[in-house]
């Protein structure tokens, strides 16, 4: 039965798994370790299954796929299983349904539960505060994004999922497999730009001459005129193309002509990177 992702339980429940940990990487199997779940590497025998959790009267071992050679794919798969076992409801769900799960591909199901274990295992393994640390630390953009990945031993696809999430400036997602969208995310700093929303799934990825050099309208139809973007892109092998996008500047106002306004930018711009250092 289809119910509404309960996404804000799923993150507090991570947020209360890391709390030990004050500093990167956070070490899922570690958690099982203390919670006497037993963690094995398995083959389910379905392709496409990432992961599993077997539930047998109080006890719970996970398994992670052994075709998945790359650590930051298995941190995240075991921290996925970890989602089915501490956010509430879960297990009694897994359970009723004969005590064994199978999960798939991260942030590709539609299904809630799967949602809600995404969610837990990007906050577990990424907690808000050491991730910000890190993001403000480093450039803007794929920089930043690849430097979250390193530090939080994830795959970048998560972390630029999570970056976008922490909001720390303007910035677009784009992820892509043979030119065809497969999800863009944006953070809230960049909706305020103006009429800028996600893409579709399936929509074409827009061809950008000079991506280092352009125009935030290059990428989104409905973007205010003027606005000087950045836009990088790095190659995800047989999982696609991620391409980040951020501005120039640190913020614009979508009701100023940008171009005249330019010295007014700057200024902006200087007092936002004393905010931006404050929050660190
Ligand atoms: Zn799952």
């Amino acid at each position: 039965m289809a119910r509404t992702p309960n996404l804000a339980s799923a993150r507090a429940e991570a947020k209360a798994q890391s709390q030990s940990f004050t500093s990167f990487p956070i070490d899922p199997f570690q958690i099982a370790q203390d919670n006497d779940i037993v963690v094995m590497a398995g083959d389910s025998g379905q392709p496409g299954i990432s992961g599993c959790i077997v539930f047998s009267g109080e006890n719970a071992a996970i398994y992670y796929s052994r075709t998945i050679n790359n650590t930051g794919f298995q941190r995240f798969t075991v921290a996925h299983e970890l989602g089915h076992y501490f956010i509430a409801g879960h297990p009694e769900e897994i359970l009723q349904d004969g005590g064994q799960h199978f999960s798939r591909a991260p942030f590709e199901s539609p299904q809630a539960i799967e949602k809600e274990a995404d969610t837990f295992a990007a906050h577990l393994l990424m907690p808000t505060n050491l991730s910000r640390n890190v993001l403000f630390a480093v450039p803007r953009g794929l920089r930043g994004i690849s430097a979250l990945s390193q530090a939080a031993v994830t795959s970048l696809t998560s972390a630029a999922i999570r970056a976008v999430e922490l909001d720390p400036y303007p910035m677009a997602v784009i992820k892509s497999l043979n030119g065809q969208i497969q999800f863009s995310t944006l953070t809230d700093k960049l909706k305020t730009c103006g009429r800028i929303r996600s893409y579709s799934k399936n929509t074409q990825l827009p061809e950008v001459e000079n991506p280092e050099d352009c125009l935030l309208s290059d990428w989104f139809d409905l973007a205010p005129a003027g606005i000087k973007a950045h836009g990088e892109t790095i190659s995800l092998g047989p999982y696609g193309t991620l391409t980040v996008i951020t501005l120039k500047s640190a913020i614009i106002d979508p009701y100023e002509d940008i171009d005249e306004e330019a010295e007014e930018e700057a200024a902006i711009e200087e007092s936002w990177k004393i905010r931006f250092k404050g929050q660190r």
